[in-house]
């Protein structure tokens, strides 16, 4: 074949599909059988036994779906050939299955996605489905074939768990764990535990013997979807099944049942060959979400946040009686425009860009109406804050679930409630009710108008119980689903991002995970990250022990995220906690596009911290703009290629003090391999590409290094 473009052959019964780095079959004989898929740089075999089709909920082996149809089709994308569309209709039972695979003429992967209707006349419970490849892992009595005991699958984008992942542990199995652990899940509603179950899933999988691997990521903007590996049985043999498309813990939520002549679209797979290990496949994974639209946008220049909460007596006053049961006395007596002013100053010395306020500015929890008998009209507010002190003005801006909680109706409309399933109006509102909406977009685009430059959507999460203030809505009159489902919860988010972004299309907007919780999402990582939505993530909640987060390596987290997403990640730590070292502030600086801090407390703390704020301003771009590069969990690399430059920070979070090596090859940093370098921060040498740093590390100490290309000798 020509190396040139992806072809697909009808050889006899089955469609031969392939590029110059992969070739899959798809057997049309005896029933739709995609199989064999391979790298063909590596010859390593990912699929080598039957495509699993089970949807009835008591399947185990699944049936090949007869054959019907197939077709194939340039992708012409602004006139030039960008590969092969190739389409294959099946149908078992009452179910048409239609699987379409893309492969690229020039790229390593290959893209499936499949759509199941119910052609028959009653609805179908497709809450069991799952189809994938698979591949033969062990022999007739069940041990693990010799050639994969050095192969490993590693959840993508977080292999160190959110929040709960700590020193040590990693979210990766051995093909043996394959064959003898269970897979599990933390619910939304319930986090803390794991349930467990057949299927392990993640937004994606590096399949790795170390040298070659195999990417198998899933997006889907349409309902919640993963990447999903499961063990399973073929001719006797042990299998593992992966890809295609399956319900997980009742996500997607529309594919749990399909009503007669209704269809369900899941998400893209995409497969990709990847010469390397896991870190490679991450950087694969980043590569796909940059072109699905979640990576960095373009000149991404944040204001550095102050917030002023963690030194405000209002916060510390209130949160011991419940804190979003403040009372209008509570904000008059203690959320003053002087207070406020404190907090600027300290803000302007240090050298923020924006003073983020907290809960308190506006006339009650979540009614983001500006509290101007206390703060002066918003519009004087912001603008005596940019004279005065060269501040923006940032806002919390909880949504649905966490306002009016001072009293019903207390700043919405009665029609912006919840009801519960006995028709009880809660005290909640609800995210997708037209009242609440409308209000909410209303009194953003206000504060937008008076120059508030920063939204952020807490409080969002989605209803969790059913007998609490947290149920989810049962008001028909409210046009949703009754009761209203996840996805129509987050779509509500969506719209009102996009009716911000409208109006005022450069207002930051931060979005707290809406699934689960502020600090592990439920959802994958970039749902509701479409265009005019969102701007950037809530990282997690490690914004109260910040350094403790890091050296308990909750906070590790952060580096996976890094090496798999560019979108941009919020946070504001306090630095009260942090070190002389300014441990924290580095961390943080280096993991999350957009940083705020706050807190001032131990004056030589506070001095390191005005040294480490000058630096980072001088190298903002590095760190807002540059791609990551991860050496390893503590040395990270943020280059702008463009420039020929690179800022390395290396973290010792252990209790000793170290001296450590690192040495790296030019293009693994993403700089050009030829030419010298020149370094300022540490010693180093160079031996052709290869490039080698020494740094002595105090404990909990961090180091910051700048590389530049010189200019070519020839
Ligand atoms: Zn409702």
């Amino acid at each position: 074949m020509s190396a040139e473009k992806a072809e697909c052959k009808h050889a006899k019964d089955k469609l031969v599909i392939e590029n110059s780095y992969l070739s899959l079959n798809v057997i049309l004989e005896g029933g739709i059988n995609p199989t064999n898929l391979q790298c063909k740089k590596s010859g390593m075999i990912y699929a080598d036994s039957k495509y699993q089709y089970r949807y009835l909920v008591w399947e185990r082996r699944g049936r090949l779906p007869q054959y019907l149809k197939h077709s194939m089709k340039r992708r012409m994308t602004n006139g030039s050939d960008n590969g092969l569309d190739i389409t294959v209709v099946g149908k078992t039972g009452d179910l048409e299955i239609e699987h379409a695979f893309f492969v690229p003429n020039n790229e390593p992967y290959l893209e499936e996605q499949i759509t199941v209707r119910n052609i028959g006349k009653e609805t179908i419970d497709t809450s069991s489905l799952s189809f994938g490849f698979t591949k033969t892992i062990g022999d007739e009595k069940g041990q693990l074939l010799e050639n994969l005991s050095d192969s490993k699958v590693v959840a993508v984008p977080y292999r160190r768990e959110c929040w709960f992942g700590r020193n040590g542990e990693y979210i990766e199995y051995s093909f043996k764990d394959l064959l003898t652990k269970k897979g599990w899940y933390r619910p939304y509603f319930s986090q803390a535990e794991k349930i467990l179950c057949e299927k392990s899933g993640s937004e994606g999988w590096a399949w790795t013997n170390g040298s070659h691997s195999l990417l198998i990521a899933k997006h889907n903007l349409e309902g919640m979807e993963f990447s999903i590996i499961e063990p399973n049985e073929n001719d006797g043999k042990p299998v593992i099944q992966f890809g295609g498309a399956s319900v997980w813990h009742e996500d997607p939520e529309d594919a749990l049942k399909i009503e007669a002549g209704k269809e369900v679209r899941f998400g893209i797979t995409r497969y990709a060959f990847v010469e390397g290990g896991w870190k490679e496949c991450y950087y694969a994974f980043r590569r796909f979400m940059d072109e699905q639209g979640h990576g960095t946008p373009k000149g991404f220049n944040p204001p550095i946040h102050w917030n002023e909460l963690y030194d405000h007596p209002f916060w510390w006053a209130t949160k011991a009686t419940g804190r979003h049961y403040d009372t209008v006395e509570d904000r008059q007596r203690l959320y003053t425009f002087p207070s406020l002013e404190e907090e600027a100053k300290k803000a302007h010395e240090l050298g923020c860009e924006a003073l983020y306020l907290d809960p308190g500015w506006d006339t009650n929890f979540g009614s983001s109406i500006w509290a101007a008998d206390r703060l002066l009209p918003a519009k004087d507010f912001v603008k005596y804050m940019k004279t005065k002190y060269g501040l923006n003005v940032a806002l919390h801006t909880p949504l649905a679930g966490w306002t009016d909680q001072a009293g019903r109706n207390a700043t919405y409309p009665e029609k912006a409630h919840r009801k519960d399933r006995y028709g009880m109006v809660l005290v909640d509102l609800c995210m997708a009710s037209p009242a609440y909406l409308e209000t909410k977009t209303e009194r953003l685009i206000e504060l937008a108008k008076d120059g508030v430059v920063f939204f952020m959507f807490d409080g969002d999460e989605y209803g969790r119980h059913e007998i609490s203030g947290t149920s989810p809505c049962y008001d028909p009159s409210h046009g949703h689903s009754v009761p209203l489902t996840r996805e129509e919860h987050g779509r509500a988010i969506l719209k009102l991002a996009r009716d911000i972004h409208k109006e005022y299309p450069n207002v930051l907007i931060e979005l707290h995970p809406f699934l689960g919780s502020c600090f592990y999402p439920s959802m994958p990582t970039y749902y509701l990250h479409e265009p005019g939505g969102p701007d950037e993530l809530w990282a997690f909640e490690y914004m109260w022990y910040s350094l403790w987060d890091l050296l308990y390596g909750k906070a590790i987290s952060l580096y996976y995220y890094n090496l798999a997403y560019g979108y941009p990640l919020y946070i504001h730590i306090d630095l009260r906690n942090d070190n002389e070292h300014a441990l924290a502030f580095w961390w943080y600086a280096s993991t999350c596009r957009h940083l705020g801090v706050g807190g001032k407390r131990d004056p030589k703390v506070w001095e390191a911290h005005k040294q480490a704020m000058k630096t980072y301003k001088r190298l903002k771009r590095f760190y807002t703009q540059g791609t990551f590069y991860g050496l390893d969990e503590t040395v990270h690399v943020h280059t702008l290629a463009d420039e020929g430059k690179a800022v390395v920070n290396v973290f010792n979070i252990s209790e000793k003090s170290e001296t450590r090596e690192v040495t790296f090859d030019l293009k693994e940093i993403g700089l050009k391999p030829e030419g010298k370098i020149e370094v300022d921060g540490a010693v180093f040498s160079q031996k052709g590409q290869k490039v080698t740093l020494l740094f002595n590390l105090p404990e909990k100490g961090t180091s910051l290094v700048e590389i530049r290309q010189c200019a070519s000798e020839s």
